[in-house]
């Protein structure tokens, strides 16, 4: 791709010149860094509309949007139920700064699909969801330490910045400046799936940690489920040390399946629940909305009932409601799911054949419908195992696919996500694109 600027204001260069243009008054041109396609190189699209499964960059071309805006448009973009509700929403006026009746519907929507928590706040981003629940789970229990896994990306908060994957791994910082060492000092790094490691460090530290964050099935590593028998050690260890277990559903949630991974590990081991659940992405529909739910006992420590401060101007957003209610609704009919995951697994299982004929070591998996994919011969179960895979050959896949109109995510790091709105056609032109990618690999 030419990343010559032409000064003209169509055009087949659209694209770069935009580029240029934006990183003189955006630093990198960017809002989020995983945008600016650092990892992969090349210019990133600038896309000027969405319809279903596709997306339109500047200069016209169309791709099969496999990221979907990174997760919320499970839709698929401009559905007509949810346009709709967002419509006479905003015709209703754009923000309160006050209760409405429709938060009190979300909130009765999300606790059906969440049975563990009987309580939920609504905010505006995964990271401020996230961020709140840490608090509270401090506030809560009276600790001050929290656990993490290394490659499980919680959102930008300082505490959960610490050998984060996501865009961060993509820069190769394990943190981000501007984060002091003392804020993060109470923070403890394990490995994923690391069950030993994980017995240790409550050995140590079990009175003191007040809770342990995770991706249940990672995303910002790729795709990365946790085993079952990590899952059962780790509920079991929360519970005998008095520490909570927080969910990080921002992906997962609602996209997984209805029950988002809580219920997908309860199927796999009876009676499994999280103490608390975020939630994003899928929940705003594609606005900014977000929520972090649990127990009535724990809920109750938040302001203005007790004393652990959270708030928001925009928090729940009389529009931004209206676009996750609508969403929900769509995906509460019978069989959206089983749909879904298997459009998803006919997708993964394609790639998985197109590649071992053309004789590339790849591996896949999918739940719901979320997907991963690595140029390796197995699954990574952590992280330093999905950075052992071969990065190039996905750099170049990556545009390989690209320049055939499919638009996968830009960085190795991440999860793909597949619509309602994409039909068994789009799956067999994706597959077509990867049968000639795969093979200019080779
Ligand atoms: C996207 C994401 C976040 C952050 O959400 P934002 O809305 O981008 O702040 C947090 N946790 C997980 C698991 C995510 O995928």
């Amino acid at each position: 791709m030419s990343t010559e600027a032409t000064g003209k204001e169509q055009g087949p260069d659209r694209n770069a010149q935009l580029f240029e243009r934006a990183q003189r008054s955006i630093p990198g041109g960017v809002n989020s860094p995983v945008r600016a396609f650092r990892a992969v190189g090349g210019t990133p699209r600038f896309i000027s509309k969405a319809q279903g499964a596709y997306l339109w960059d500047a200069e016209g071309q169309r791709y099969i949007d496999y990221i979907g805006s990174w997760g919320p448009m499970i839709l698929g973009h401009g559905h007509p139920a949810v346009l709709e509700a967002v419509h006479r929403a905003a015709d209703e006026g754009l923000s309160f700064g006050a209760p409405t009746e429709r938060e009190i519907e979300l909130a009765e929507e999300i606790l059906e699909l969440a049975p563990h928590a009987d309580q939920v706040r609504l905010v505006s981003s995964g990271t401020e969801a996230a961020m709140s629940a840490i608090r509270l789970a401090r506030g809560h229990t009276g600790r001050a330490k929290l656990v993490k896994f290394e490659g499980c990306y919680h959102g930008h908060a300082d505490a959960l910045l610490v050998k984060a994957g996501s865009g961060l791994a993509t820069f190769g910082h394990p943190t981000s400046a501007g984060v002091p060492a003392e804020v993060v000092q109470h923070t403890l790094v394990l490995t994923y799936n690391d069950v030993p490691q994980l017995e240790a460090a409550f050995a140590d530290f079990g009175a003191e940690i007040a809770c342990v964050m995770i991706e249940p099935i990672a995303g910002n590593m790729n795709f990365v489920r946790a085993s079952l028998p990590f899952m059962r050690r780790l509920r079991e260890l929360c519970t005998q040390h008095g520490a909570l277990l927080v969910f990080d559903e921002v992906m997962t949630g609602f996209r997984v399946g209805l029950g988002g991974a809580q219920g997908h590990y309860a199927r796999l081991i009876p009676g499994f629940k999280p103490d608390l659940s975020v939630f994003g992405k899928v929940i705003g529909g594609g606005m900014p909305l977000a929520a972090f739910a649990g127990p009535r006992e724990v809920m109750n420590k938040l302001a203005p009932l007790g004393p652990v401060y959270q708030a928001g101007t925009l928090s729940g957003n009389p529009v931004a409601t209206a676009c996750g209610l609508a969403t929900l609704r769509e995906i509460r009919k019978p069989g959206f799911y089983e749909a879904l995951a298997a459009r998803t697994r006919s997708l993964v299982e394609g790639l998985q054949s197109e590649a071992r004929a053309a004789g590339i070591p790849f591996s896949v998996d999918s739940e719901g419908g979320m997907f991963g994919f690595f140029f390796g011969p197995a699954l990574p179960q952590d992280y330093p195992s999905v950075l052992a895979t071969d990065g190039q050959r996905f750099n170049r896949f990556f545009h390989a696919m690209l320049e055939r109109g499919v638009y996968l995510a830009p960085a190795l790091y991440e999860a793909g996500f597949v619509s309602a709105a994409h039909t068994d056609a789009d799956i067999a032109a994706t597959l077509e694109a990867a049968r000639a990618a795969f093979r200019s690999l080779a």
